[in-house]
C-alpha cells in the first residue's frame, strides 16, 4: 500500500512536469512572430535607410546599403579650436558635419561617416580649449578612414576638410591613398580659396565686406552656428577683431606667432552682422560649392 501510493505520487509529479512543460513550449511559441512574419520585418528595415550617417546605424543596415548602391561616403574633417570669445570650440566640427551631411543627401546613394572632429589648430593654442593634432597624427586618421571604408565596401570616399588649418595635410594625405589604392575614387575638396571665395561672394550681397565675414569666428562662421546651435552662440560678447589687411605679412605672423598676435580675443572678422537667416544662406551656398567641386573631380 505505501509503496503503491508513493508510485502515484511519483506518476503525477511526473504528469505535472510535462503539463509544465507543454505550456511553457506552447507560450514561447505564441510569443515568437512567425518566420514569414519575421522575413517580412527584416527585409522592411533594410529597404529604408532611415538615416545616411553610419554612427547611428547598424552594421547589418550598413551592408545592406552598401549592397543596394550606396558605395559613396563622405567624411568632414573639422576642428576643436577657439572661435572667439562667442562661439563654441566646435564651431568647425558641427559646420563641416552639417555641409557633408547634405552634401551627402544631396549627391544620393551616399552615406555619412563620422566626423573627424579634432585637425591641426597649433595656431590656437594659446586659447583653452583648442585640441590639436600634430600633421603626422591626421594624416594616420585619414590613412585609417580609407583603409576601413574600403574594407566595409565603399569605392568613393569624399573628404571635406572645413577648418583651413587642415587643408595641406588632408590634401597631401589623399594624394598618398590614391596612389595607393588605384581602383577607389579618392576625392577631396581642398579648395581653401574658392570656399573663401564662396562665403565673401555670399556676404557681398548682404552689404558685409569680406574683412567682417572674416577668416576666423567673423560674421559667417558666426552666421552659420547661429542657424545650427543658436543656444550655444553668445550674442552679449559680439565683438570685432581683426580686420585689417591680411597679406603676406599678416599670416606670417599668424603662421609663426598664432592668432592672439593679431586679435587677443581670437576673431579674425567681425560677428556683430551674423544672423541665423545669412547662416542658412551660407550653407546652402557652401554645399552647392561642394558639389561642384567634388563633380569636377569626380573619375
Ligand atoms: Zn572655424
Amino acid at each position: 500500500m505505501k509503496r503503491e501510493s508513493s508510485h502515484n505520487l511519483r506518476m503525477c509529479l511526473c504528469y505535472a512536469i510535462v503539463i509544465f512543460l507543454y505550456l511553457c513550449a506552447a507560450q514561447t511559441l505564441r510569443s515568437q512572430p512567425n518566420i514569414s512574419n519575421n522575413e517580412e520585418m527584416q527585409s522592411k528595415a533594410v529597404d529604408s535607410v532611415k538615416s545616411i550617417r553610419m554612427a547611428e546605424m547598424t552594421w547589418p543596415d550598413i551592408k545592406s546599403a552598401v549592397e543596394r548602391g550606396y558605395t559613396a561616403v563622405v567624411v568632414a574633417v573639422g576642428s576643436t579650436e577657439q572661435h572667439g570669445p562667442h562661439l563654441p570650440t566646435m564651431t568647425d566640427a558641427r559646420t563641416g558635419d552639417e555641409l557633408a551631411h547634405r552634401v551627402a543627401m544631396k549627391l544620393g546613394h551616399t552615406l555619412q561617416a563620422i566626423t573627424i572632429t579634432v585637425g591641426c589648430s597649433k595656431h590656437h593654442l594659446s586659447f583653452p580649449g583648442t585640441i590639436s593634432l600634430r600633421d603626422e597624427t591626421l594624416r594616420m586618421i585619414i590613412l585609417d578612414y580609407i583603409d576601413s571604408l574600403i574594407r566595409g565596401g565603399f569605392n568613393r570616399i569624399v573628404f571635406l576638410p572645413l577648418h583651413g588649418g587642415n587643408f595641406p595635410i588632408v590634401q597631401a594625405t589623399l594624394k598618398e591613398a590614391q596612389i595607393a589604392h588605384p581602383g577607389i575614387e579618392i576625392i577631396g575638396v581642398t579648395n581653401l580659396t574658392g570656399l573663401l571665395d564662396c562665403l565673401s561672394a555670399g556676404s557681398a550681397e548682404f552689404g558685409i565686406t569680406a574683412k567682417e565675414s572674416g577668416a576666423h569666428a567673423g560674421e559667417s562662421e558666426t552666421s552659420m552656428m547661429m542657424a545650427l546651435e543658436r543656444n550655444l552662440v553668445v550674442k552679449e560678447r559680439f565683438a570685432p577683431g581683426y580686420v585689417g589687411p591680411m597679406g603676406e605679412k599678416e599670416f606670417k605672423i599668424f603662421r609663426e606667432q598664432g592668432t592672439q598676435a593679431l586679435a587677443k580675443n581670437g576673431v579674425l572678422g567681425d560677428p556683430r552682422k551674423a544672423s541665423a537667416d545669412k547662416g542658412e544662406i551660407y550653407l546652402d551656398r557652401l554645399t552647392e560649392f561642394l558639389i561642384q567641386e567634388i563633380k569636377k573631380q569626380s573619375h
